[in-house]
């Protein structure tokens, strides 16, 4: 059995249906704080909080976990910057207890969500996983400060395997769409700029236009969530033969906030109105991955490479919600 924590949010429920369609069993522990039990349509779902000790080991007993893949985050950059304190408690804190438990029940898997927000403002473009590491905002500290923790424990215990996918943006949703996008109050780009064309907000804020980039706004790698979604599924071979490593898990292609509106122009077939904000503290200018290494390693490969084609299966998602 496998379990998700995590597995109500957006990225989780795509793993979870995911592993479920190729026949693995999952528990999903999920708090419901910034998810919803209805993204949970497969699997058994137990509600919970990472630091509730007690309710971890618990299921732990009760059921045969073979692999734990962690999801469970905080994950907006701009509260990290206004409140590190919650960060450093929610990413790091809760996913120590969590691991420390998962170990004393002799689970050896371990997968854990990452993100591109822990190479900072990077040195060399694409970023391999060999770039430094040098996260500028709370949120990136906090997830490089459990990375470093699981890699010191996998090194540690014998027979203790983990993986880190460091993911660039996730986008899109499921093409039955089932499950999605849906944060509230939604902070990221692609759903926002879809709400202006669909007519529930005004015009879309970009943050900052004076960045180095050829069009001045900030550059991003992003990946279809169904893509993240086939990487796990490809990894739970990779961790039978027992090894631990980190991947960064993307498109391998940037793009601007402009051509962002752009793409979603063109999807929905509508003209998008935009005004230039301040920058939003905490964002670095490009961030584009090298993703050589689990296209290799994993076998896997993306199966959108378009990000029109991308943002078509997020607007299908937010049609049927609105
Ligand atoms: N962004 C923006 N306006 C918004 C939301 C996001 O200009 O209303 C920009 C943001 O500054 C970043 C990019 O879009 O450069 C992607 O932001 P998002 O929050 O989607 O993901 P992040 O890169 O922060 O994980």
């Amino acid at each position: 059995m496998i379990l998700i924590t995590g597995g109500a949010g957006y990225i989780g429920a795509h793993v979870n249906k995911l592993i479920n369609e190729n026949g693995y069993q999952t528990i999903v522990l999920d708090n419901l704080k910034n998810s919803n039990q209805e993204m949970v349509k497969w699997g058994k779902f137990i509600k919970g909080d990472l630091n509730d000790e007690n309710l971890i080991s618990s299921i732990f007993k009760k059921y045969q976990i073979d692999i734990v893949i962690h999801l469970a985050e905080l994950t907006s950059v701009s509260e990290s910057v206004n409140n590190p304190s919650k960060y450093y408690e929610n990413n790091y804190q809760y996913s120590v207890n969590l691991l420390n438990i998962a170990i004393r029940f002799n689970i050896n898997k371990f997968i854990f969500s990452s993100t591109a927000a822990v190479y900072g403002n990077p040195k060399i473009i694409p970023i391999s996983e060999k770039n430094a590491c040098n996260p500028i905002n709370p949120y990136g500290k906090s997830k490089l400060m459990f990375e470093e923790y699981l890699i010191k424990k996998s090194k540690e215990i014998e027979n203790f395997n983990s993986v880190i996918f460091r993911f660039f943006n996730a986008a899109g949703a499921d093409s039955n769409h089932e499950i999605g996008e849906n944060h509230n109050p939604e902070t990221h780009l692609i759903p926002i700029v879809l709400d202006v064309a669909l007519g529930k907000r005004k015009k879309i804020g970009i943050f900052g236009a004076d960045y180095p980039t050829p069009d001045g706004t900030c550059i991003r790698d992003y990946i279809h969530v169904n893509d993240i979604a086939s990487a796990h599924l490809k990894v739970i071979d990779f961790l039978d033969k027992e090894k631990s490593d980190i991947f960064n898990l993307s498109m391998g292609k940037g793009f601007s906030v402009n051509e962002i509106i752009e793409s979603c122009q063109r999807v929905t077939n509508s003209k998008i109105p935009h005004v230039i904000k301040n920058r939003r503290d905490g964002d670095p200018a490009i961030l584009i991955a090298d993703n050589k290494k689990v296209k290799k390693d994993l076998k896997w490969r993306t199966e959108f490479n378009q990000i029109d084609d991308i943002i078509k299966t997020s607007y299908n998602y937010q049609k049927k919600i609105n």
